[in-house]
């Protein structure tokens, strides 16, 4: 028997030295590729078109424990739809806290394999939730007054009696200033929020609360409530807008003299405190219960709806006042005694004296 052996060709040295750089240069790009998969903040897992996993990068391996089981759960079953052609996907929800909301998405691939993307969307499910929950309240806080007009309209036309006319007249005529007040705030809650801090303006502190306080002077002037003003030595100043910090500094003395005994006084000082401005509303009026204190700066919240119904309240001040003192790089505190009143502190950066 004769062994017939096989020629190996003989392939020159420097094609050998090509062919080992040319696997380098492929190995090095797809660690460059692995490295940049792996930086994504999105989970990626690549399949092939038996299911099998060829690329998953750090952050689809990020969840543990429940929420591992739901998103492995959630990504083998758009995987499978995906292999068979079909894009598919939805939200995975963890209650928390903190709250959070994954969007697995699965699109096929030409090769008949599939690629899945996990998502965190919990800040835009956030903003949509907090969105919604604006509008319906816009919706209701001038649903309000305008459905008690077209009441109140109705009993008029129907009466004759000239002293319940003037009755009703003048209920109209207060859900009219309800609403109007309510478009006011929206406005200007919207102004604040989206003008953010736009102005660069130096601005007077003592103008500012002079300012404010003539703002709140015809709702003093109705509660017999004295305004007493302390601005100490010299002129503080912060930059920002004028108009905007008026407008915070108003709506805390509009509280502190709606929610304060008729005869009662109130206090607006401003100081410097280790390179901030400080100006601090002091009521002794009815004060805020501990549980709401938390969320009083809530857009549309308040303590008692009655009372902030009957005191022309429309819960969207104090949003206004975190959105400016936030704009200027600031912030606003609170400390409140039920039955005892509530110092409103606004803390901002001071601007050059
Ligand atoms: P409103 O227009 O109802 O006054 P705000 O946003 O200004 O709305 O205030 C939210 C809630 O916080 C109010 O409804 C009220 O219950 C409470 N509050 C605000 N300021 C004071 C204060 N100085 N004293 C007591 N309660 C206050």
């Amino acid at each position: 028997m004769t062994f017939r052996r096989r020629r190996i060709p003989v392939v020159p040295e420097s094609e050998r030295d090509e062919a080992r750089q040319q696997i380098a240069r492929l190995q090095a790009e797809i660690l460059r590729l692995r490295r940049a998969l792996d930086a994504l903040p999105i989970g990626v897992v690549l399949a092939d078109r038996s299911g099998e996993t060829l690329v998953e990068n750090v952050a689809a391996r990020t969840y543990h424990g429940h929420a591992a089981v739901l998103v492995n759960e959630a990504v083998e079953r758009h995987l499978r739809r995906a292999i068979n052609g079909v894009a598919s996907g939805h939200n995975v929800e963890f209650i928390g806290p903190p709250r959070t909301v994954l969007a697995v998405q699965a699109t096929p691939l030409e090769d008949g394999g599939a690629l899945v993307t996990v998502d965190d969307v919990s800040e835009r499910a956030r903003l949509d939730a907090i969105r919604t929950d604006f509008v319906a309240n816009i919706s209701h806080e001038l649903k309000t007054p305008v459905g008690a007009l077209a009441v109140l309209a109705e009993a008029l036309a129907e009466i004759d009696d000239p002293a319940a006319t003037r009755r009703l007249a003048d209920k109209m005529v207060g859900e009219a200033h309800r609403a109007a007040r309510t478009i006011d705030d929206l406005l200007e809650l919207s102004r604040t929020e989206l003008g953010g801090a736009a102005a660069k303006d130096v601005v007077s502190v003592a103008q500012v609360v002079d300012d404010a306080v003539e703002r709140a002077r015809a709702a003093a002037e109705q509660h017999t409530i004295i305004v007493t003003v302390d601005n100490g030595p010299g002129d503080l100043h912060v930059i920002g807008s004028h108009r905007q910090l008026v407008s915070a500094v108003a709506n805390l003395l509009e509280n502190a003299v709606k929610y304060s005994d008729t005869g009662s006084s109130v206090l607006v000082e401003s100081r410097r405190d280790n390179g901030c401005v400080e100006i601090v509303v002091t009521d002794t009026g009815v004060g805020i219960p501990a549980r709401d204190i938390d969320r009083i700066f809530e857009r549309f919240y308040r303590v008692d709806r009655a009372r902030s119904r009957d005191t022309g309240g429309t819960g969207l001040g104090l949003s206004i006042v975190r959105h400016v003192a936030t704009n200027h790089g600031g912030e606003v505190t609170v400390h409140s005694r039920e039955g005892e009143g509530s110092v409103f502190t606004m803390r901002l950066p001071a601007g050059e004296s």
